[in-house]
């Protein structure tokens, strides 16, 4: 970029500007990258990332990052794969065990029969930068470090950004056709756009403690494991994950609502944990407020939100980065389709009805799990070594166990068993199944709103590989010819692939003959018989159709499609 004398402006282009260089953002770039969007992404900081916050990457962002080229990175990255998962209560490491809950090393995880991937233990001083070398690698991607926007407008006809670079305390004009505000819990875009965040701000002051220690995993009896849970008189005050499977550990303590951050002395809250007196070092102490908040709106215009900008959830059972990312992959095919020329003109407006319930969803989901675990719940004489004691802690543990085992015990319903219910750009055909109560429990359905299933083909390919870089139209034996869709697709430039899978297993568990699947994976439509008007169909699902109108009964009937219950 040329530099301009002080003071001076200059306005540049990009078709999208994304604001936070957190996953969210790094996650957007990478999806916008893959489609070969141009895109620049401007992140105040350097990058470096300062705080090990995520550990737990879910299974739908490992079946993003297949699609990236980057799963095997980010699951092999050298967290030693037979490391234990075992989550494990205890009063202290060297103090009473009181209860378990078995989870096998990576190495023994078996495949899960509804997806190609599997969770992941990747933090997020390893995650990020793994997305951030992705993008570099992607020609129409422009990450800038160091460069903050300060204020932006929306004219409606496109956005400007006033950006500040900090590296030359130069500022300029960037002007976009969309801008997304992937800046955090304090995000600035928010702010100016006047969107409010509700829910519960303040659950509790919680504190992470990066130390170094060496085989922490040895001498007290309970071996290595992907969580020792704290419990003392006061209930679970703290959690202690193993951040490399070395010598590097962090501790989470969970403070009170009115707990004065300065008072925590992290030494002493390492010594509590561990119990023995054996040596440590501390690498960094950070405070942050556990919240459940959602906000009222994800889009304004041609101004959007995404990530902890606009929900944050507590972080029990892993859920807020990958939400985060769910958010980026929808917006991902949104933004690509209006740059490329053949998305609708309400295509935008699907985001939020879209991905707000989904927000809600996994904050209540991420409520649940806090309570589950018993926090700051007293457990008077859970220490006391007496047979009462004992007592005390045979029946916590049974019920610490039992408790969170649907959180930690894979929750693949949490992770994939999101749906986009009442989307102006899903042509509904019946009521979805209702989710089971047990978030383990994860049943594959082609309804449409809902992931398309995944099952492996013959070549070695997972379904899921099928999807992607435009809609996909699966048909199966006894489906009619599609030329008529295919034809409207074309007169309105979607990109649509046809794929005749003659396989009976995949044909019952995509219960149509025809399945329309959108470049994220959901499906879009299905129907045993072509639509009567194939071109309201894809007009629907390209986000050309006034959502009022898509969504009035009406609307649903001008496709033509046939209403069958799954
Ligand atoms: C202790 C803890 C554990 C967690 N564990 C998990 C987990 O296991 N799994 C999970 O899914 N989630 C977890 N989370 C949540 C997860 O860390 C967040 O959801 C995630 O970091 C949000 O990503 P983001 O990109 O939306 O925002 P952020 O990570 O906050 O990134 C926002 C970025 O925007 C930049 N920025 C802000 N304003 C501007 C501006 N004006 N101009 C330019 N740049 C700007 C900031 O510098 C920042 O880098 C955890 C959170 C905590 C606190």
């Amino acid at each position: 970029m040329r530099n301009l004398p002080p003071g001076q402006k200059m306005t540049q282009t990009t078709p999208v500007l994304i604001v936070g260089g957190g996953p969210v953002g790094l996650a957007l770039a990478v999806e916008l990258g893959w489609r070969n969007v141009p895109c620049l992404l401007v992140e105040q900081g350097d990058g470096e990332v300062v705080d090990a916050k995520m550990f737990a990457t879910g299974i739908r962002t490992v079946e993003f990052c297949r699609r990236w080229g980057i799963a095997e990175k980010v699951k092999h990255w050298g967290f030693p794969e037979d490391f234990p998962f075992d989550n494990v209560f205890v009063t202290s490491l060297a103090g009473h065990e009181i209860g378990r809950i078995p989870m096998p090393a990576l190495k023994d995880i078996p495949p899960f029969p509804t997806s190609p991937e599997g969770f992941a233990h990747c933090p997020q001083f390893v995650f990020d930068p793994i997305l951030a070398a992705t993008a570099r690698t992607l020609p129409s991607v422009t990450l800038r470090y160091r460069c903050q926007l300060v204020s932006f407008r929306d004219t409606g006809d496109h956005v400007v950004g006033e950006l500040l670079d900090h590296t030359t305390g130069k500022r300029e004009q960037m002007r976009a056709q969309y801008l997304v505000g992937c800046d955090g819990i304090g995000s600035m875009v928010r702010k100016q756009l006047g969107i409010q965040m509700r829910g519960i701000e303040l659950i509790n002051h919680s504190f992470n403690i990066m130390f170094r220690s060496k085989d922490l995993w040895s001498g007290h009896g309970k071996g290595k494991a992907g969580r020792y849970v704290i419990v003392g008189p006061e209930g679970a005050w703290a959690s202690l994950t193993p951040a490399d499977g070395k010598d590097l550990w962090r501790l989470m303590v969970h403070g009170e609502p009115d707990t004065d951050p300065d008072s925590v002395d992290a030494a002493a809250e390492v010594r509590r944990a561990i119990g023995d007196g054996r040596p440590f070092e501390i690498v960094k102490f950070g405070h942050w407020i556990r919240r459940r908040v959602v906000a009222d709106h994800y889009q304004r215009g041609r101004v959007l939100l995404a990530g902890d900008a606009v929900h944050v959830t507590p972080p029990n059972g892993g859920l807020g980065m990958n939400t985060g990312i769910g958010d980026a992959v929808d917006l991902g095919w949104k933004l690509a389709a209006l740059h490329e020329g053949w998305g609708g003109r309400w295509l935008i407006d699907s985001y939020e009805p879209e991905r707000r319930p989904v927000g809600i969803r996994q904050c209540d989901e991420a409520m649940l799990n806090f309570q589950r675990y018993g926090s700051r719940k007293p457990v008077p004489h859970v220490t006391d070594e007496t047979p009462q004691g004992a007592q005390v802690r045979t029946d916590l543990g049974k019920r610490l166990s039992t408790a969170n085992s649907q959180a930690w015990e894979n929750p693949l319903n949490t992770h994939l068993g999101y749906r986009y219910e009442g989307s102006p750009i899903v042509v509904p055909d019946g009521p979805l199944p209702p989710e089971p109560e047990d978030s383990r429990q994860y049943t594959q359905t082609s309804h449409p709103g809902c992931r398309a299933p995944h099952v492996w083909l013959p070549d070695g390919r997972s379904t899921l590989d099928l999807f992607g870089r435009g809609f996909t139209l699966l048909t199966f034996p006894g489906a009619p010819a599609p030329d008529a869709m295919v034809a409207a697709a074309r007169d309105r430039r979607v990109p649509l692939t046809v794929i005749g899978l003659d396989i009976p297993d995949i044909a019952v568990l995509y219960e149509r003959k025809l399945v329309l699947v959108r470049p994220d994976g959901h499906v879009a439509w299905r129907g045993d018989e072509l639509p009567a008007d194939a071109g309201a169909l894809m007009d629907r699902v390209r986000g050309a159709v006034e959502p009022h109108a898509a969504m009035h009964p009406a609307g649903v009937e001008t496709v033509g499609v046939q209403a069958k219950s799954a």
